[in-house]
């Protein structure tokens, strides 16, 4: 039997009822932009995270756009963010008018490297967009307190990072703006696009609000150059119901997760993730090891073979990306992330993915590396 690396048929086959129904509710009331499943799922989500405000956007993406447009950049501005992230986080900060100036990760987390970011700081720098990638979170007290010293802003990329909690605080809310994703491979994923900002500053958020509708505050009155990106109705209603199974989600990937470190712990060439102790929690979107002396390549095929599904975020660090040529960057400027772009793995991982599967992945890999 097949191995996916994200089974969201397992989760909907139990979701199935209360989806319909949610669905057939919105259908009856036919008030399909920002309707009452959005005004309601905002709350739920600001109660989550015990923040201010929470406003719902068409992507993570959008979501990452709007909160950096709160601060006006110019095009000589610079902010500082992962070159080991999806393409995402460094495309925002472009589409908000600024220039990404890329910083070296951590060769433990993957994270952006604290030592490396004030060495990037210049009098053009205004701030810093962190990626809690996979779902651990970063160092965020320090990055805060850069922050705090530099007067630059903070936005957290929280993407893959639902549940993930830093000292006991949730991801998302150290910063001026936590941006989340609810694409459907997420850990909270729709059943397509959408996405969320959440904050304490009632100014992002008043703008923010604005932004997704077009510019208004109040209807045919333009305040601003707005967009169009509301999170849609129908996602926010199975958002809804899938927020109430959230929490026990996340408890069974830490168990997987804890499972797949205790059998890979010993195998050769397998360098397995951190798993942090509480109060700090990695929310494991993903599961994933590096793979150390070239043997990725060897481990993918057989892997295929077994008919276990794996993926690599990601396979091209930003700084060498086409897209981005004219930064100027070269091979050789990052070595933590070149060298983790060769070697990083993610196997699968889901809350319904069982202990016989994780032996079976488990038992491919000791044989193949
Ligand atoms: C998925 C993702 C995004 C973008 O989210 P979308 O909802 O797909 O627009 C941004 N950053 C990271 C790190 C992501 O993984």
């Amino acid at each position: 039997m097949k191995i996916p690396l994200a089974d969201l048929n397992e989760q909907h086959k139990n979701l199935k009822q209360e989806i319909e129904q949610a669905i057939a509710n919105v259908v009856n009331k036919s008030n399909f932009i920002l309707g009452e499943e959005v005004a309601k799922f905002e709350q739920e989500i600001q109660k989550y995270f015990s923040a201010k405000f929470a406003i719902g956007v068409a992507s993570g993406t959008d979501a990452l756009v709007l909160s950096l447009m709160c601060f006006n950049l110019k095009q000589t501005d610079e902010v500082i963010t992962t070159p080991f992230t999806f393409i995402a986080t460094a495309e925002a900060i472009t589409r908000a008018g600024a220039k990404p100036v890329f910083c070296d990760i951590d060769s433990a987390t993957y994270n952006i490297n604290l030592d490396e970011i004030e060495k990037k700081i210049t009098s053009k720098t205004r701030g810093i967009v962190v990626v809690h990638l996979y779902g651990m979170p970063a160092e965020l007290d320090k990055v805060k307190k850069i922050a705090e010293k530099h007067k630059l802003f903070l936005i957290e990329d929280c993407a893959q990072s639902f549940g993930a909690d830093f000292n006991g605080k949730k991801a998302g809310t150290f910063g001026e703006a936590g941006c989340l994703s609810f694409f459907p491979a997420k850990t909270l994923g729709a059943l397509g696009d959408g996405g969320m900002i959440i904050t304490d500053r009632e100014d992002i958020a008043d703008k923010v609000r604005m932004f997704r509708n077009h510019g208004t505050a109040k209807k045919y009155y333009y305040k601003m150059h707005g967009f169009n990106s509301r999170l849609d109705t129908l996602q926010a209603a199975i958002l809804n119901i899938k927020l109430k199974y959230i929490d026990k989600w996340i408890t069974l990937r830490i168990e997987k997760a804890k499972y797949y470190n205790k059998l890979l712990a010993a195998v050769k060439n397998i360098v397995i993730p951190v798993i942090p102790t509480l109060p700090t929690k990695h929310g494991f979107n993903y599961y994933t090891v590096a793979v150390k002396n070239n043997k990725r390549n060897a481990l993918m095929d057989e892997l295929s073979k077994n008919d276990i599904a794996c993926a690599v975020y990601y396979p091209l660090c930003l700084h060498l990306q086409e897209v981005y040529m004219s930064l100027g960057y070269k091979k050789g400027d990052f070595k933590t992330a070149e060298g983790l772009q060769e070697e990083v793995l993610s196997l699968p991982m889901y809350p319904e993915l069982s202990l016989e599967s994780i032996d079976k992945i488990c038992s491919v890999i000791k044989n193949a590396v």
